[in-house]
C-alpha cells in the first residue's frame, strides 16, 4: 500500500551523533542524545549510542518504554518534568530526571523508598526562558528541600532554554546557572556532579569555547537528527541534514491558476494563506498532510519543486520547474524541520523505514 514513509538513515545519525560528542567532548561536555522527536525509535537510540552518547533522553514514559522494550540498558534522562501521577513508572524506567516541583520530588522520593532505590534528579532553574524550572530568589532553598528527601540524589541542576521563550544561551546566562549551582554547593556544603547546560542551541557557545567551564552536560537531539543548531537554525559543519527523508506518492497532476478563484476565508486550520500570482503552474497533490506531518517544514529534495501548502491529507506541490517532468505515481522527497519530523516519527499513517547501516 503507498503510504508515506520516512527512511530513518542510521549509519548518518551515527556520524552526527559523533561529531557532536567529540565537539562536546573537546571541552569537557559530556552529550545525553534525545530521542524524543524520532518517537524513541529504538534504531535511532543504537545508532546515537554508536556514536558515542553515554546517555539518552526523552520526554515520554511510552518512549522510555519502547527503548527498554528493545533492549537497550543504557541510561535514560526524562527530559518533561515528572508527573505526580507517573512517578511509579519513573522510578521504574528511568535513571535520572530532570525536576522542578517539590510536592513530586517527595512523591518520586516516596516511590523509589518503596522500590528500595533511590532516583537521581536534576533541579531545573529556569533562566528566562519561562518553561520549566524553579525561578531566581527560590533555587538555593529548593535544592536545600531536595536535599532532605530520603529517595532522591540531587546530581546536579540543569536549565533550558530556546524551547518556548526563543532565548538563546550566552556567556552571561550560563555563568549564571554555573552562580546557582555553586551557591547550592557553598549554602548546603555538597558538590553537584552535573550542571546540564541546555540543548542544541548551545552549540555554536560550545564551538567558540566560551561555554563556562562548569557545564559538562548538554542534552541534544536536533543537532544529532537533523544536522542543526538551533541558536540560529544553522546547519552544524560535519553532519547530515537529512539522515530522515519523508516520501510520498504524487495522486493528482494538474495545471491550475496560482490564485483561488472565488471569493474566500479561512483554509481548513482557520489560517489565511497568502497567494502570490504566477499564473498557470502545475500542480501535484502528494499523500502527505497535517495528520502526517507539519507541511509547513517540508523542503523538497529536488531543488526544482516549491511546497506551496497543504490540508489534513495533501500536500500542494508546484512542479512546474521539475526536470525531469513530474508524473503521477511518482515518489516525491522532502526534509524536514523539528516539527515536520516529529510528527512524521509520531504519525501511524507514515511507515518509518531504517536505512540498513552504512559508513558516511
Ligand atoms: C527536547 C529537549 C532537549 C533537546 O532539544 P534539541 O533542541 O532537540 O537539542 C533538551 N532538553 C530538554 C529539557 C528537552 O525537552
Amino acid at each position: 500500500m503507498g503510504r508515506p514513509s520516512v527512511t530513518v538513515d542510521v549509519g548518518r545519525i551515527e556520524h552526527n551523533a559523533r561529531t557532536i560528542v567529540e565537539l562536546c567532548g573537546g571541552h569537557g561536555i559530556s552529550v545525553t542524545g534525545v530521542t524524543k522527536a524520532a518517537c524513541g525509535q529504538p534504531e535511532v537510540a543504537e545508532a546515537m549510542l554508536r556514536g558515542g552518547v553515554p546517555q539518552l533522553g526523552d520526554s515520554r514514559l511510552e518512549n522510555v518504554e519502547r527503548l527498554r522494550a528493545a533492549g537497550i540498558a543504557a541510561p535514560i534522562m526524562l527530559l518533561r518534568v515528572p508527573m505526580l501521577s507517573g512517578v511509579d513508572e519513573v522510578t521504574r524506567l528511568i535513571e535520572v530526571s530532570l525536576n522542578s516541583e517539590i510536592t513530586v520530588l517527595h512523591a518520586l522520593s516516596d516511590a523509589a523508598l518503596r522500590r528500595r532505590s533511590v532516583h537521581d534528579v536534576i533541579l531545573m532553574v529556569d533562566l528566562g526562558d519561562l518553561r520549566e524550572g524553579v525561578w531566581l530568589d527560590d533555587v538555593i532553598s529548593a535544592a536545600g528541600e531536595v536535599l532532605r528527601l530520603p529517595g532522591v540524589r540531587l546530581t546536579g541542576i540543569g536549565a533550558n532554554l530556546t524551547c518556548y521563550g526563543g532565548v538563546i544561551p550566552t556567556e552571561e546566562n550560563m555563568a549564571r546557572l554555573v552562580g546557582f549551582g555553586e551557591a547550592i554547593e557553598a549554602t548546603h556544603d555538597i558538590e553537584l556532579t552535573w550542571i546540564s547546560g541546555g540543548n542544541s542551541s548551545a552549540l555554536p557557545l560550545i564551538a567558540v569555547g566560551a561555554m563556562p567551564a562548569r557545564i559538562n552536560q548538554v542534552r541534544i537531539g536536533e543537532a544529532i537528527l537533523l544536522g542543526r543548531e538551533t541558536a540560529f537554525g544553522a546547519p552544524w559543519p560535519g553532519t547530515h541534514q537529512d539522515a530522515f527523508v519523508l516520501r510520498g506518492e504524487v495522486i493528482e497532476l494538474k495545471r491550475k491558476p496560482s490564485v483561488p478563484v472565488g471569493i474566500r476565508t479561512q483554509d481548513a486550520f482557520g489560517r489565511e494563506p497568502h497567494f502570490v500570482d504566477r499564473g498557470d503552474r502545475w500542480r501535484a497533490l502528494v499523500n502527505i498532510g497535517e495528520a502526517d506531518t507539519d507541511v509547513s517544514g517540508l523542503s523538497p529534495i529536488d531543488p526544482g519543486l516549491r511546497v506551496i501548502g497543504g490540508s489534513s491529507d495533501y500536500t500542494v506541490v508546484d512542479v512546474t520547474s521539475a526536470e525531469p517532468a513530474i508524473q503521477v505515481g511518482d515518489e516525491l522527497g522532502f526534509a524536514l524541520s523539528y516539527g515536520a519530523l516529529l510528527r512524521a516519527m509520531h504519525s501511524r499513517y507514515v511507515d518509518k523505514q531504517i536505512v540498513p547501516w552504512r559508513q558516511c
